[in-house]
């Protein structure tokens, strides 16, 4: 393929059934301008970077022309905040087709604030510029910390003004993801179209991304629940452990591949507390950063629920398969979260002997974070200093409580790894720097109000490998002064 022709030449989507998307094409911006090209992406695909730099591909990702597969609009369901919703679907977004990454792989590429479909339900289809810069530099910074996301390939200002509670700049995300398929997918279609097609769905999703479980001797629509519970139990524990708040852990917002997917008033906590909750509409707290992993259960039993029919005719039996896929979920999500809170505090997985001690020297741990209200972030950066042999006065000032840290930093001693690269273990751990409300606000404002990008490309350089801090960023992995703070964050969409 020529590096000036279109990549994007699949449409998967279309072996799905009918009934799982209507074609759709996105909505021709008034004067569409490439505002971010994530070249970094691109040659981690393989791909130049010539096309979507031309015209005709710019042409391509605002929605002026017709690419090579035809545009389609998905249609899922969801549970919103545990409220069941039949029928939400892609409201605003448009799903372009595939791409293919010079290593094979098929990547989805869809466009968020194109305009209207048959699923906006009286929205307006497009998306602010600012929430589509918020969403390529929150996915990028996940991407960068190793964990699994959607990632944002450009993102295209539309020379429109939109009305949110004031009139804003329009954008649009260009994104690429594995899948588009969300747990709300599949409830969509138990919900609202015949047996064969859910069935033909779970296959599609099977054949796609998880042909292992063709090979297994058991039901693969069984062995698909399991797989798909593992993936967001660890998806979350990885979030938790960076002190990652999704702020809208939906049915419809949750992946079956298990990325990070719609990042909305999502953030990454800078004081710790585990009830914290950034999202303006989350009242309740049912988001809040230690009840992540309890939600994605619950959203994973959603999945399961609408998997039953393929389970077996008698439904007493199919729930006793549904349940038994979910019995590892627990197990699985501890496992991660555990490890990864030794392997952050640097001691090592413990002997059966030192369980209890091990155990409750997280929770104080935990306790004391809470309690002196410290930085998560700096807190571990500050600690994996000290375990390379650092002074701890730095790590001490965070109590603001010099008896407190005092004992702290001695029961963690009792504990520490001494062995050969602990220090190093910790460090690929503990990410110096995290996308910071106060920074990415900061970024945002410059670059969607005043047209200045160098915060927005300052900061997007830094969180490609957040375990390291050049010379000059330093002062990105600075909490907020007080007037920085940042404590709620809105869909803003
Ligand atoms: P989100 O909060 O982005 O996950 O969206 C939840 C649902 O609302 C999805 O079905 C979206 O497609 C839809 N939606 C969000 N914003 C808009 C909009 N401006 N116009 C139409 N639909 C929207
Ligand atoms: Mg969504």
């Amino acid at each position: 393929m020529s590096s000036f022709s279109n990549p994007i030449t699949q449409q998967h989507y279309l072996e799905l059934p009918s009934g799982m998307y209507t074609a759709a094409a996105p909505a021709k911006p008034a004067d569409a301008k490439l505002l971010a090209l994530n070249e970094k992406l691109l040659s981690e695909y393989g791909l130049k970077s010539e096309w979507f730099k031309s015209e005709q591909g710019l042409a391509v990702l605002a929605g002026n022309k017709q690419g090579s597969a035809p545009s389609l609009a998905m249609a899922y369901g969801g549970h919103q905040f545990a409220n069941w919703v039949p029928l939400l679907g892609d409201g605003r977004a448009h799903m372009l087709g595939q791409l293919q990454a010079s290593n094979g792989d098929w990547l989805d590429v869809q466009l968020k604030g194109s305009g209207q479909t048959p699923y906006s339900r009286g929205g307006d289809g497009k998306a602010t510029l600012s929430s589509a810069l918020r969403e390529y530099l929150i996915s990028e910074a996940m991407a960068g910390l190793g964990i699994p996301t959607t990632r944002s390939l450009a993102v295209i200002g539309t020379g429109e003004t939109i009305m949110r509670e004031q009139a804003q700049p329009g954008g649009i995300v260009a994104r690429t993801a594995q899948s588009h398929l969300r747990i709300g997918s599949f409830q969509y279609a138990a919900n609202s179209l015949p047996q064969d097609e859910l069935q033909a769905l779970a296959d599609f999703t099977i054949k796609q991304h998880f042909p292992e479980l063709l090979e297994s001797p058991s039901n693969p629509y069984a062995g698909l629940i399991q797989a798909v519970a593992a993936k967001q139990a660890t998806l979350v524990a990885n979030w938790m452990l960076v002190g990652f708040i999704h702020g809208v852990m939906n049915t419809d917002n949750a992946s079956v591949v298990g990325e990070t997917i719609d990042f909305g008033p999502c953030a990454f906590m800078d004081e710790f507390h585990p009830n914290k909750v950034f999202s303006s509409i989350d009242r309740q707290g049912r988001y809040a950063w230690s009840r992540q992993a309890s939600i994605a259960y619950w959203n994973v039993t959603r999945f399961a629920e609408s998997l039953l029919p393929l389970l077996d005719d008698d439904k007493d039996k199919a729930v006793a398969i549904a349940e038994q896929q979910l019995k590892p979920f627990e197990g699985e999500f501890q496992n991660v979260f555990v490890n990864g809170l030794h392997q952050k505090l640097g001691i090592t997985t413990p002997a059966e002997d030192q369980q209890e001690q091990v155990d409750g020297f997280v929770q104080d741990t935990i306790s004391a974070l809470t309690q002196h209200s410290i930085d998560f972030t700096l807190f571990f950066d500050r600690l994996t200093h000290v375990a390379k042999g650092e002074n701890h006065a730095s790590l001490l000032e965070l109590f603001g409580d010099e008896t407190a840290g005092q004992a702290w930093i001695k029961s963690w001693q009792g504990l520490q790894d001494h062995s050969e690269g602990a220090a190093a273990r910790m460090r690929q751990a503990n990410p110096a720097l995290i996308a910071r409300n106060h920074r990415v606000e900061e970024a945002l404002e410059a670059a969607a109000e005043r047209d200045d990008w160098l915060p927005f490309e300052r900061l997007s350089q830094a969180l490609i490998n957040p375990y390291e801090v050049s010379d000059g960023d330093q002062d990105l992995q600075m909490p907020p002064e007080p007037e920085q703070r940042v404590t709620q964050t809105f869909c803003g969409t």
